[in-house]
């Protein structure tokens, strides 16, 4: 049980949370950029990194509570998302446990059916300063490439909504790689995706919020600098190794 309790895991979601610590490391990545330039790659996941889910997932759940007349779906807001469990998303919004009971195979199923699709990742919106970020590591002459376990069917709603959100997209230096096929592990595929990067240049910057991802891109680009992203995660018992540093918001300052 002890090790359990002392497992370091990400807090959830708090786009808003800026501190002083996150805007230092927002500062060295910047600076980073500048020095390193043209030749060099910086990776970005999507998920829970780039994008807020959050609004996808309230969506998903108000369409089937107006269809299948399941009216407590419409207590859950973007703040009762704290991990990866529907239930927990449920009992956060104070839905009765015998409700949860009852529906939940049926929350489930549509929440599966629709969560990954392009249509809906059109409803997430970008972590308040993440377009900042990124188009400043892009102007600095620095490759952006988009590595996310979304699949090839997702594309056409991923580009859309990189545009939308003003992410550097359809120009030079950009490139989105997603899974070929929906059923392989994330990280499995960006482990295979490394060679692909390291293809387009030295990567320098990589930002995630799953701590297998990050501890892989650190071990095998241990002079890059990597960033866990800390809003939810998979509950796969992993956690990011010590020296990497947690970014909680893109914000430069306070808003
Ligand atoms: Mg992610």
């Amino acid at each position: 049980m002890s090790s359990l309790v002392s497992f370091r895991r990400a807090r959830g979601y708090a786009p808003l949370a800026w501190s002083e610590e996150g805007g230092e490391l927002l500062a060295r990545i910047h600076a980073l950029a500048l020095e390193k330039g043209p030749g060099h790659v910086a990776v970005f996941d999507l998920d829970g990194c780039l994008f807020d889910t959050r609004p996808r997932q309230v969506q998903i759940f108000r369409e089937l509570g107006a269809r299948a007349g399941f009216d407590p779906l419409f207590r859950v807001t973007v703040d009762h998302f704290t991990d990866w469990s529907l239930r927990t998303t449920l009992d956060n919004a104070g839905v009765h446990p015998d409700w949860i009971e009852a529906n939940y195979v049926a929350v489930r199923s549509w929440w599966e059916r629709h969560f990954f699709t392009s249509t809906y990742v059109l409803y997430d919106h970008a972590m308040p300063g993440a377009a900042a970020l990124v188009r400043a590591v892009h102007d600095a002459g620095v490759h952006c490439v988009y590595l996310t376990g979304r699949d090839e069917t997702m594309r056409p709603g991923t580009e859309d909504s990189l545009r939308r959100s003003g992410f550097p997209y359809d120009v030079a230096r950009t490139t989105l790689l997603v899974k070929p096929d929906f059923r392989q592990d994330d990280t499995e595929f960006k482990e295979g995706a490394i060679e692909i990067v390291a293809a387009i240049g030295n990567v320098v910057l990589y930002l995630d919020n799953e701590p297998s991802n990050v501890n892989l891109f650190r071990r095998r680009h241990p002079e890059s600098l990597v960033v866990f992203v800390e809003t939810d995660h998979s509950p796969k018992p992993v956690e990011p190794d010590v020296e990497i540093p947690w970014l909680r918001s893109f914000l430069l300052g306070p808003v």
